[in-house]
């Protein structure tokens, strides 16, 4: 990869955003689109090869989660699997039963899905989690009753880490007539997942958060458990879910699941990060526990730090993190894991995700968790070039028609269709760094993006660029609006250039 302008070294720590395919899965993959391009369902040879690759990558997902290969579908990610077991609620109704029990802190593919069933009539009730995030057996037996038909509790939570005893709820579950879905994605690879010991009925699973192409996932639906066809159409996979399947990507999935490592790995690197954290930033707060958790997942609060603009320094740093999920960085909303732990939007909006990559092609090494360590300590020390924060009410009349401030808007075009862009503002397009070179460094340069999350990361590039005054505005154009609504409805929109690509920085 190339690097951008002055940067030391690239290190990648949002592994549980998405992982590094192996080289070896890159070539599986290349290799099947050329030579086994048949479709699965044709009865000649290279359509043989092509059933053949959809047989043996059951064959290998099932064994690594201890399951019949009957048993496994594949989908087009963990999202769509999640969509499937939870939307067919709607009309299986198993005994009559119409609730649905859920921990608060399920990933988004799971959490909107439960807006929608409430919105078909059925009835969603969330369980409580302690300040770990765990959620308990006594409140889930509180809950259960003849009406549950299915209870949803994620095997490790993408946010903190935080692992759940799902064997036990599980019984509770079952003990209640009830089923149960358990998203897998983040634990596959990190640590040991038993479909059978676990005892649930519903699993899914991703191929991208272990060193596998994306666009593939896959569904454990156990013997006898309902499953209603989600795409209707041909009769691919037991005609539970239609559609030519993409052989290419799960011979892919198959390559990744093969090369995932046999011991589980990583904790140690993940207690340098964290022992160095505490000693840099001793108020920080730990949201992830030492046990029970997965080993390469740290989530910190950095008290009186915006995640945002640390995230914005540590990208011009090279070090990639995320404030939680990744679903939810466009959107200028607290993390709902963190707050349903208890913490404070404020709190939330503080947080930073640290996740490392204990196998993959490049595995984290201690120097990478050392040159972090550099980093914050830069940061915390005083010493990272400095960016003004603007507060949406912080921008008003009198500065956005100032004569010598100078609005980058840097939002995705639809974000553009949602929200018109501030009065006067230089509209820029991925990849914003294009643009870059048009930027005046005699000007105080206003970055606003759609939630507060990509303005820093332009902001310190821009600095790095030699750009003297740069600041970007806290909760992007979604906080400003909401702010300033009468300015928006006078202003928005207006007098806005278009920037054309300029040259693609080095
Ligand atoms: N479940 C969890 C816990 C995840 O972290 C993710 C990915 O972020 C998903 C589900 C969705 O996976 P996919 O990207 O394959 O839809």
């Amino acid at each position: 990869m190339q690097l951008p302008f002055r940067l030391q070294r690239f290190v990648y720590l949002d592994n549980n955003a998405t992982t590094e395919p192996w080289s070896r899965v890159v070539k599986v993959i290349a290799r099947t689109l050329r030579k086994a391009w048949g479709n699965p369902s044709s009865l000649y040879r290279i359509a043989h090869d092509s059933a053949h690759i959809l047989e043996d990558a059951r064959n290998v997902l099932a064994q690594v989660i201890n399951a019949e290969s009957e048993e496994i579908l594949f989908t087009g990610c963990a999202s769509e699997a999640n969509n499937q077991v939870l939307k067919m609620q709607v009309d299986i109704k198993p005994d009559g039963r119409t609730a649905v029990l859920s921990s608060p802190i399920e990933h988004a593919s799971i959490m909107t899905s439960l807006e929608y069933l409430q919105s078909r009539g059925v009835t969603v009730q969330y369980l409580s989690v302690d300040t770990l995030g765990r959620v308990g057996e006594a409140d889930l037996r509180s809950k259960l009753n003849s009406n549950v038909a299915l209870v949803c509790i994620m095997l490790a939570n993408n946010e903190t880490g935080v692992i759940q005893r799902v064997a036990e709820l599980t019984n509770h579950a079952h003990d209640a007539g009830a089923l149960v879905l358990c998203d897998c994605v983040q634990a596959l690879g990190k640590i040991p997942v038993d479909v059978k010991a676990l005892g649930v009925d519903y699993a899914t699973f991703s191929a991208h958060k272990i060193h596998g192409p994306k666009g593939i996932g896959a569904l454990y639906v156990r013997k006898g458990a309902p499953l209603a066809p989600f795409l209707h159409g041909g009769h691919q996979e037991h005609g539970l879910r239609a559609g030519t399947e993409s052989t290419h990507n799960i011979a892919g999935f198959a390559a990744a699941l093969r090369l995932l490592a046999p011991a589980v790995t990583g904790r140690e690197l993940a207690q340098e990060l964290r022992t160095g954290i505490a000693r840099l930033c001793p108020q920080a707060v730990f949201h992830s526990a030492q046990e029970q958790s997965l080993p390469n997942t740290l989530s910190v609060q950095f008290p009186g730090t915006a995640n945002s603009v640390l995230m914005g320094f540590l990208d011009f740093r090279g070090v990639a993190v995320s404030a939680g999920s990744a679903c939810n960085t466009q959107a200028n909303e607290p993390s709902h894991v963190l707050t349903a732990m208890g913490l404070s939007a404020e709190a939330a909006r503080e947080t930073i995700r640290f996740s490392l990559a204990a196998s993959g092609p490049h595995a984290t090494r201690g120097r990478d968790v050392r040159y972090v360590l550099q980093s914050l300590e830069e940061f915390f020390g005083g010493r990272a070039p400095s960016i003004g924060m603007l507060y949406p009410a912080q921008l008003e009349e009198r500065l956005l028609f100032q004569d010598d401030v100078w609005i980058f808007d840097v939002r995705h075009g639809y974000d553009r269709l949602l929200l018109k862009s501030l009065p006067g503002a230089h509209e820029a397009s991925y990849p914003y760094r294009r643009h870059y070179g048009q930027v005046p460094k005699n000007k105080h340069i206003i970055v606003v993006c759609q939630a507060g999350f990509d303005a820093p990361v332009v902001a310190y590039a821009l600095r790095a660029r030699g750009v003297a005054q740069v600041s970007f505005v806290m909760a992007g154009m979604l906080g400003w609006k909401l702010q300033n609504a009468t300015l928006y409805q006078k202003h928005a929109g207006q007098n806005i250039q278009v920037l054309a690509h300029g040259e693609v920085t080095k």
